[in-house]
Order: structure tokens, then C-alpha cells, then sequence
């Protein structure tokens, strides 16, 4: 039987609409599901979810075979599609404040008052107070900024006989970008009939390996890999400088670039949030808000974190949990979990991050899946990582609509290869 509908709801208010946001609004929705007292409402700048994991495709599809309104499908959930058969109301706006205190949201238009928050905002790149990076070195963060380096890209290779693009971070998006840059621009040259050796790739580590510190044989894989494309990686060099057509590295060697693409690190955004005087809150290095076990503040219960903002330490490793996807759902999850928790006076539950799993493609059919026992990397890493995202659009979206976008990724991306 259903509950009656109350006079006044409660407002149970989620920012942000990106992996930890969409989870933690359906599994409240179904926890929820007659409980018409509380209304739950998603807000977001954009109305769709960006699936950043297929961002280095979106960039480095070939205008000619993908026009940009084709490439949104790919990488831009709608959340129509999402939260169609849910009670979740989504709200476009932009946060300006957020009023803890008073418990109301501030947003470009409205004020929303909540009675439960969850904030899952996300990250910002981050870019070590290098001189002129964030005016210089384009990023990987939105829809917009793929079609941005794709058209700069395109741009090169049709106005130059030659050219540079330095990738600034040899981490997971860094990698997995390099090779697909290398694609658009042998797909660039065959076009406009130019030598693709004249046009050159290099990735720029701090470190002295890929994926800094995970895995030695990884590092090696993905070395083999972009090497036999010709993409040059110089290891144990960090930008120290930036310029229009430039980079400085350890504070020495100008190497003269065409474009500069940043993926050396997020930061969590800095939340906008109005405090009393005296009751910040305490950051990390990231600037991710420090949350209690159970992803909620200790001075403001009811409000929790989830995703990129959330500073919580893994019990086990005793390191910060990191910036994932795979986190970010989990978390989501857990918020849900607690908030509904909460609303029935039952104890909280102590988070517990995803087991150290990851896949990461790098270009074509190829992609190493790595856990801390199994290393597969060719043909089966690459079908692994279709199915994972098959996984996630069936888990956020009705089956029809997965399996649309799924195809639309796969028939659009394979034209990369
Ligand atoms: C290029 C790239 C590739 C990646 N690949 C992988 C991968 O393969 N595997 C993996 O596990 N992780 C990957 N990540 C990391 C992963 O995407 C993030 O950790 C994850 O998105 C964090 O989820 P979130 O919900 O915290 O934030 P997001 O998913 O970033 O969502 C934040 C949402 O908040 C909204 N928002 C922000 N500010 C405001 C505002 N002021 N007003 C209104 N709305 C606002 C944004 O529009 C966005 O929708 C990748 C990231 C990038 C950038």
C-alpha cells in the first residue's frame, strides 16, 4: 500500500550528476520508491552525465566520419533517458552556495531548502601552480573540451607540414589518450596527403614509468606498445614552465610544441561552501573535504560527500581512496544507503572502498586489465572493458536504451581504429 502524500516533503537534494550522483539518486529512488514524504532531487549544470572514460575518443574522432552532435551520443548520458521511470526530479542549474547552516542551496536561479545532501560535484584539473598551464595546456575534462583538441588537432594537420603535441602526464588518462592521438593524426595525414613522420608525439612523466607505481610489467606493455606507433615518451621530466608554443622542462630545456594537452592530475573543485567564520572544514592535498566513515561531515550529519570531493583514507591501504569511476558509484551507493538508514534511525554503515581493479585501453582493440593477482593485456583486456561499460549503462539506464548507447559507442569509436 502506498503512503499517503504528505503536506510538507522533505527534500533530499544531490549535486551533481556525474558517476556518484546518477548511482546515489537511483538507489535512493529505490529505496524510496513509495515512500512519497521525500522528494529527491538531482541538480546539474548540464543535462547529461559525462562518461569521461570515453572522453581520448570523443577527442580523437575523425570529423569527417563523426560530426560533434554524433560524438555527444557517445560520451553525454541524457538523464531524461537515466531517470525516466523514477521519481528523481533533475534540476538544470549551476551551484553558486552552499548554505549549511540554513540548509539551502544556492544555484544560479533558484534556492533549494534540503533536509539531506549529497554533495558529488566532482574535480577540477590540477595543475601544481606550473607557470601559464591553465592558460596554455588544453584539458580532458568535458564534452566541449574533446571537441575543442579534436578541431586543433584536425587544424595542424591541414594548415602545417609538421608538428608537435606534447601530453603533459604519462598516468592512466595520459596513456590511454597518446595513441588515439597518434590515430587521428595518421587518419589526418592520409587525408590531406601528408608524411605522418613529420608530426610528432610526446608524452612528458615526472616519473620513471607509465602509470606511475602500479605495475612494472604494465609499465613495460604500454611502453612496447606506443613506442612501435613511434610516440616518444621523456620520463624523469616535469614541466616547469609553459608557453604559447613551448614547455620548459626541469627548469631548462625548451621543447617547442603545437599543442599542449594537460593530463597530469585532478584536484577536487574547491566547494563553494558558506561556513561560519572559524568552521572550515578540513581539506586534503586534492582539497577533497575530509568526511566521517560513514561519507557524511561530523558537524553536518545529514550532509554527505561522495566522488572526487570525498577525503576519506582506505583502512587498508591507508593511502587516500583514489579518483575513480569505480569509486565514485561505490560511494554513491554507500551514501544512499545511509541516508535511507538515517530516515529509519538505523546505525550508519563504515565505507569500505572497491578492490584495486583497472582497465586501461591503449588504442585499437587493446587494453590491459590489471588486478593485483591477474594482468591481461591484447584482445581479451579490450572485450573486458566493452563489457564493463555495457555493465554500467545497463546498470544506470532501461535495457533498450543501454544497448543503444553501447552500440553507438562501438560503431562510432571503431571508426578510430
Ligand atoms: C578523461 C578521463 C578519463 C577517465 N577514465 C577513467 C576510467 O577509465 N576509469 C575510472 O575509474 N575513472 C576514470 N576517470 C575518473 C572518473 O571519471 C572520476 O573519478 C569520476 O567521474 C568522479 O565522479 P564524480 O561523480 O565525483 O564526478 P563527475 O563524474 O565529474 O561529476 C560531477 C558532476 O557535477 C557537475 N557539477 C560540477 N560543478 C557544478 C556546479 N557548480 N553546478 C552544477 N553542477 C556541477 C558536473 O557537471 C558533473 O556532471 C576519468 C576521468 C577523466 C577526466
Amino acid at each position: 500500500m502506498k503512503s499517503k502524500i504528505p503536506e510538507e516533503k522533505k527534500h533530499i537534494i544531490i549535486l551533481g550528476g556525474g558517476f556518484a550522483g546518477v548511482r546515489a539518486a537511483l538507489d535512493l529512488n529505490n529505496y524510496l520508491h513509495d515512500d512519497l514524504e521525500y522528494e529527491i532531487i538531482l541538480v546539474d549544470r548540464k543535462d547529461y552525465q559525462t562518461f569521461n572514460s570515453a572522453l581520448y575518443e570523443a577527442a580523437t574522432t575523425e570529423h569527417r566520419l563523426v560530426e560533434a552532435k554524433k560524438v555527444k551520443h557517445t560520451v553525454a548520458i541524457s538523464f531524461d533517458d537515466i531517470f525516466k521511470r523514477t521519481r528523481v526530479k533533475v534540476f538544470k542549474g549551476y551551484v553558486d552556495r552552499i548554505d549549511l547552516i540554513n540548509g539551502k542551496v544556492i544555484t544560479d536561479s533558484r534556492i533549494l531548502a534540503f533536509d539531506y545532501l549529497v554533495i558529488a560535484m566532482g574535480s577540477v584539473p590540477d595543475y601544481y601552480d606550473i607557470p601559464n598551464l591553465d592558460k596554455y595546456g588544453f584539458t580532458l575534462k568535458s564534452l566541449e573540451d574533446a571537441i575543442m583538441i579534436r578541431n586543433r588537432i584536425e587544424d595542424l594537420v591541414a594548415k602545417k607540414d609538421s608538428g608537435c603535441i606534447i601530453i603533459g602526464g604519462a598516468g592512466f588518462a595520459g596513456t590511454e589518450f597518446a595513441g588515439e592521438v597518434h590515430n587521428l593524426l595518421k587518419h589526418e595525414c592520409a587525408h590531406h596527403q601528408k608524411d605522418l613522420n613529420n608530426y610528432k608525439v610526446v608524452m612528458v612523466e615526472g616519473g620513471t614509468s607509465y602509470l606511475s607505481g602500479l605495475s612494472e610489467k604494465i609499465s613495460a606493455i604500454i611502453g612496447s606498445r606506443l613506442t612501435t606507433m613511434g610516440i616518444e615518451t621523456r620520463f624523469s621530466s616535469l614541466i616547469t614552465d609553459t608557453g604559447k608554443d613551448h614547455v620548459i622542462l626541469n627548469m631548462k630545456e625548451r621543447v617547442d610544441c603545437d599543442l599542449l594537452i594537460w593530463t597530469g592530475g585532478v584536484r577536487s573543485i574547491r566547494l563553494p561552501l558558506d561556513l561560519p567564520a572559524g568552521g572550515e572544514l578540513e581539506r586534503d592535498k586534492k582539497d577533497r573535504t575530509i568526511v566521517a566513515t560513514a561519507l557524511n561531515l561530523s558537524q553536518y550529519p545529514r550532509v554527505f560527500l561522495a566522488g572526487d570531493n570525498t577525503g576519506i583514507v582506505d583502512p587498508v591501504t591507508k593511502k587516500p581512496v583514489p579518483q575513480t569511476a569505480q569509486e565514485a558509484i561505490n560511494q554513491g551507493k554507500y551514501v544512499a544507503k545511509n541516508i535511507y538508514r538515517m530516515i529509519k534511525d538505523k546505525p550508519l554503515l563504515s565505507y569500505h572502498p572497491v578492490a584495486l581493479r583497472f582497465i586501461i585501453p591503449v588504442t585499437g582493440k587493446f587494453a590491459i586489465f590489471y588486478t593485483p593477482s591477474v594482468i591481461m593485456s591484447g584482445f581479451s583486456g579490450w572485450l573486458i572493458r566493452k563489457a564493463a561499460d555495457l555493465r554500467y549503462f545497463l546498470s544506470i539506464l532501461p535495457f533498450t536504451k543501454a544497448i543503444s548507447y553501447w552500440t553507438t559507442e562501438n560503431r562510432i569509436f571503431m571508426k578510430n581504429d
